[in-house]
């Protein structure tokens, strides 16, 4: 599916801009890229900068015009490094992927089109994309170098995409040791857990049973509020089991530490 929504660079004066997009692009799942009229390609310095993304670059077509660039598809997105040039609809980078997936969705297929290093997309190539996104950077210094830019909006794709496909964007791995660190204390845990905790405050002369206070409570809702596993509850009842012994004056040195 991400193979139709394609890349399209306008005039690119440096060839490593050109790897580092291809690079970019495949390191998010994307296939096809269109270069307008490049100043230097193919080139071996492009070829280093895509790392790897050889096949990008080899099958890359090359073209003399936005126009040709832009055959067969149904959404184009221009980028613009300045906010709001000219008013225009404007999608977030964000909004961007997702309108983009939703696209190719429905059979269409799309363009990200991508200016010059040092000028941009000219008014007239802007007002051929239906719609300008712009990464929203430090106004002061707004301009991302071109092969940066291509790799946030097609990292916005992939999350787009992987959302779409109900796919994970973070890998969990699911170990015994990790269940366990994960599974939550139970209430029945927690409250032993409160008596525990109590009795060894008490017999180390932090909590008064007479003046209690609220300090109960409070721990309560501190630990209420952490969300706590069977494992850290384990090393919480340890702790408390060790002072105990430590104020009793046994010998409470660990065998295992
Ligand atoms: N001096 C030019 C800079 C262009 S940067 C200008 O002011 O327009 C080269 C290309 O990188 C831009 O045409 C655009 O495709 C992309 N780019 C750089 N910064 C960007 C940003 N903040 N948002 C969107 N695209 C950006």
């Amino acid at each position: 599916m991400l193979q139709n929504i394609r890349v399209v660079l306008v005039n690119t004066s440096h060839p490593g801009n050109i790897g580092g997009a291809a690079r970019a692009m495949k390191n998010m799942g994307l296939t096809k890229l269109v270069l307008v009229d490049p100043m230097d390609f193919p080139s071996p310095e492009a070829r280093a900068r895509a790392s790897g993304a050889d096949d990008i670059l080899d099958g890359a077509q090359v073209v003399a015009t936005l126009e040709e660039a832009l055959v067969g598809c149904s959404l184009v997105v221009g980028t613009s490094a300045r906010d709001r040039r000219i008013p225009w609809p404007l999608l977030d980078p964000r909004e961007c992927g997702r309108t983009s997936v939703e696209q190719v969705q429905v059979g269409g297929e799309v363009a990200l089109v991508f200016g010059r290093e040092y000028a941009g997309l000219t008014n007239e190539e802007l007002q051929r994309c239906q719609y300008h996104v712009h990464i929203p950077s430090n106004p002061e210094f707004s301009s991302l170098n071109l092969a940066a830019a291509v790799q946030v909006l097609v990292y916005e794709v992939r999350m787009a995409w992987l959302e779409q496909e109900g796919l994970p964007s973070k890998v969990e791995k699911v170990e015994a040791t990790a269940m366990l660190n994960t599974q939550p204390a139970t209430v029945d845990e927690l409250e032993r857990y409160y008596e525990h905790l109590e009795s060894t405050l008490v017999e180390i002369g932090f909590l008064d049973p007479e003046k209690p206070r609220h300090l109960m409570s409070r721990l309560r809702r501190l630990y209420g509020r952490s969300n706590i596993s069977k494992l850290e509850m384990n090393i919480l009842r340890g702790i408390l089991t060790e002072t105990q012994k430590a104020v009793r004056g046994e010998t409470g040195k660990r065998s295992d530490t």
